[in-house]
């Protein structure tokens, strides 16, 4: 009986995105399966394209009109049955397409792509190369003729064991001189994969790890939902410094005594090497990672490790949700408060919801970690939803630091040019004397944020994003942070009359200048993503900061969040005050995150730590809360807030998002969905929902195009999505004059 398989193909809108069936060839009805990933023709245009098979079965009488599968891909490329799962979870829940979900689970390295060869289409892997060439030594050199020192330096460096292609490259020895000695029979090479384990100069020490009484309860209080096998979740929240990684620790080792697996999430790039370390040095090699700053082949390396059941530990950012661990017990999401957990493009999920999802299916206990956790999170364990587990205690009883505002109009009014306040500077000169480490936050890169016309007032804006362009020193150049347009050399005078551009704000550039002058001599280590772009820079300054080759480390969020220096005793906040007054439902909430998780940096070890907030609203109540440290008090304030404005978790939140590049049929498709959700939503009123819009979004343009949003607080179930689907489909059918990008936002707080 003919085969049939139903695919969804790459490059799909969401209003094509159907199961289109195909004719399995019999030479690839081995290779075919649900999760293959297949090569068909599509449409009128010759090139054909990727797809994924969904479903599988037999016909006897196949549509006469139907085309033939043209190419499939091995199997290490096919998607686990738990993975199908989570495709067609994603489209459901974020609007995705089938495609787009697929693409966001398997790593670049991974995927294929169509190719021509000898006259027909095959695909073809992104990556082909993984492996390397590795030398050893067989032989020893002959002294006749007298060998070039090339080629003795080929062979020294070989002689405490084998070295790749690169290594030696490193040390200047070239490709002609090993193939020379190849030859001579002295060397002997073979392909060996890359880099399997990243990590091996971290030392496997496994120091037997003792819990404080309370991390001992919050452990006990957690053991049963791990061996339980069963669907749970938990939210641990603990003060910072208390020690949530212990118990993290103790978790995964009971985990891995299960013989179940475990995954790891962190928020972002700069906390994974402190994670692998301390994972590292209990549990061995058997740990991968999955995060963005790995090459493609790194990359896909880990993720074969993980595919083919070596690793038992997965460590990672929010995509490495994604990651192919087959019988997961364990999955902890780690300062889960976190804004980078959310996904800004399709598919637009959010890792807690896809973690969520996993632990279901697999029967594993999905804990999330903060000090200060989302207020939704909360108050899911406030209502029984979540199992709550409360550290209250700082580890070795330390004290949390001492903190105290600097109140910035007193400063102004004394003349102060400068960012940094005359208290800081005695507190941080009191530091450097002492040899004791700060941390400083800014969390504004550059150096001056805003050129503004001395005579009219005029602001200079990025011409494709409607957002003041940034002065940078290094490069002396306007930029913009969000399309990276520059300017350069950035302008002395104003583009709109003539006048002249005064330069003003401060960007952690411009503080760390004042600190040279300010402090001289001090070492200042600045972190931020300008100083951070090179590969391992994170890991670098880190490590060195640890090391103590630095006194300061001044950065923006990514030196606030989750990192563990035992010198620090002093924590700066600066320009916190314009975050207070951001958009979003969700300002406060993370402004009290930022300055409690910057404050919980000091004072962490031996040492007690202070803090100084530097702010002109020092009454302001969401920065008294941050500065006593006191979470349930900011929770009750921020759910009577959000339950008053029918804000999450009281409510879902949906954005749908309009883009184009002519605002006026960006407005009119806007209000077009606007209309057609309206009525449909008038046919069936059980449906709750509001709508509010539609409007321009805070940021009206952004890479040369114009930006709606329609926000509909409603309830995020079957019924509604039901609902979004027919007015997708219904406004995909109207006749407008031109076409906007409609996007669907579950997890945007408003903009
Ligand atoms: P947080 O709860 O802020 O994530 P950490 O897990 O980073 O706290 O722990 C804070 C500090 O206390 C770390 O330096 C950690 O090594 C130390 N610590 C916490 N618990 C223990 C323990 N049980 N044994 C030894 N050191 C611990
Ligand atoms: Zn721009």
């Amino acid at each position: 009986m003919p085969q049939i398989a139903k695919v969804a193909v790459s490059d799909a809108t969401i209003h094509f995105d159907k199961l289109y069936s195909y004719l399995v060839p019999q030479e690839l009805a081995e290779h075919i399966w649900p999760g293959s990933m297949v090569l068909v023709p599509f449409g009128a245009g010759s090139k054909p394209r990727m797809a994924v098979v969904l479903e599988c079965g037999e016909e006897t009488e196949p549509d006469p009109r139907l085309k033939t599968i043209l190419d499939a891909a091995p199997e290490e490329a096919r998607l686990t049955p738990d993975l199908i799962e989570l495709v067609h979870f994603l489209r459901d829940r974020t609007f995705c397409t089938w495609f787009e979900a697929v693409k966001a689970m398997i790593p670049y390295g991974a995927q294929y792509q169509p190719a021509r060869k000898d006259g027909r289409w095959v695909m073809q892997s992104r990556l082909s190369r993984t492996a390397e060439p590795v030398y050893t030594l067989v032989g020893e050199l002959p002294q006749k003729p007298k060998p070039g020192p090339k080629q003795a330096a080929a062979v020294q460096a070989l002689r405490d064991g084998p070295l790749s292609r690169k290594e030696l490259a490193e040390q200047g020895i070239s490709d002609a001189t090993l193939k020379t000695l190849c030859e001579k029979g002295v060397l002997s090479v073979e392909q060996r994969d890359k880099l399997l384990d990243l990590f091996a100069s971290i030392p496997f020490d496994p120091r037997p790890l003792e819990l404080s009484p309370e991390q001992q309860a919050a452990y006990d209080a957690l053991e049963p939902d791990l061996t339980a096998r069963q669907p749970r979740a938990a939210l641990l929240y603990g003060v910072t410094g208390s020690g949530k990684t212990a118990v993290f620790l103790k978790l995964i080792e009971r985990t891995l005594e299960l013989g179940r697996k475990a995954l790891v999430l962190v928020p972002e790039i700069s906390l994974t090497p402190q994670m692998i370390r301390r994972l590292k040095q209990m549990f061995g090699s058997r740990l991968a990672v999955q995060h963005s700053a790995l090459n493609n082949t790194e990359r896909l390396l880990q993720w074969r490790m993980i595919q083919s059941g070596k690793a038992d530990i997965v460590v990672g950012t929010r995509s490495a949700v994604f990651a192919p661990l087959r019988d997961i017990g364990l999955i902890i999401i780690d300062e889960e408060q976190e804004h980078t957990y959310q996904s800004e493009s399709a598919p637009r999920y959010s890792a807690h919801d896809v973690a969520k999802k996993r632990a279901a299916a697999e029967g594993a206990l999905l804990v999330f970690a903060s000090a200060t956790p989302r207020t939704e999170t909360y108050h899911a364990a406030q209502s029984g939803r979540l199992r709550l587990v409360t550290l209250t205690q700082r580890y070795g009883g330390r004290p949390l630091p001492t903190v105290d505002f600097i109140d910035m109009r007193a400063e102004l009014a004394a003349g102060n040019p400068r960012e940094v306040s005359g208290r800081l500077v005695q507190e941080l000169k009191v530091n450097l004397q002492k040899g004791e480490q700060s941390i400083l936050l800014l969390n504004r890169r550059g150096y001056r944020t805003v050129a503004m016309c001395s005579v009219c007032g005029h602001v200079i804006k990025c011409p494709n994003c409607s957002v003041p362009m940034v002065y940078h020193k290094p490069q002396q150049a306007l930029m913009c942070h969000h399309c990276g347009h520059q300017v350069r050399p950035a302008p002395q005078r104003c583009p709109e009359c003539g006048g002249k551009l005064n330069y003003s704000g401060f960007g952690t550039q411009r503080v760390e200048e004042e600190l040279e002058q300010l402090l001289p001599g001090a070492r200042i280590l600045r972190m931020d993503q300008d100083s951070t772009g090179q590969k391992n820079s994170h890991e670098k300054m880190l490590a060195e900061f640890a090391a103590g080759q630095h006194d300061i480390l001044l950065g923006t969020q990514m030196v606030a969040k989750g990192l563990d220096f035992e010198k620090v005793t002093l924590v700066g906040v600066l320009g916190i005050d314009s975050m207070l007054f951001g958009q979003g439902f969700r300002a406060f909430e993370n402004v009290f995150s930022l300055v409690t998780q910057v404050i919980g940096r000091g004072g962490r070890a031996e040492l007690p730590g202070r803090a100084l907030i530097q702010t002109v609203v020092p009454e302001h109540p969401v920065l008294k809360l941050a500065a006593a440290q006191d979470y349930p008090a900011f929770y009750r304030q921020e759910i009577a807030f959000r339950k008053f404005s029918l804000y999450p978790p009281f409510c879902a939140f949906c954005v749908v998002g309009f883009t184009g590049k002519q605002e006026g049929a960006v407005c009119q498709a806007a209000f077009a969905f606007a209309r057609i959700l309206a009525d449909l939503a008038a046919k069936q009123p059980e449906i709750p929902l509001r709508l509010l819009g539609p409007a321009p979004m805070n940021i009206g343009m952004l890479a040369g195009k114009y930006r709606y949003k329609l926000t509909i607080k409603c309830r995020n179930d079957a019924a509604f999505r039901a609902l979004m689907r027919g007015a997708l489909d219904e406004y995909a059918k109207q006749k407008l004059p031109a076409k906007a990008t409609v996007a669907l936002d579950f997890n945007s707080d408003g903009d």
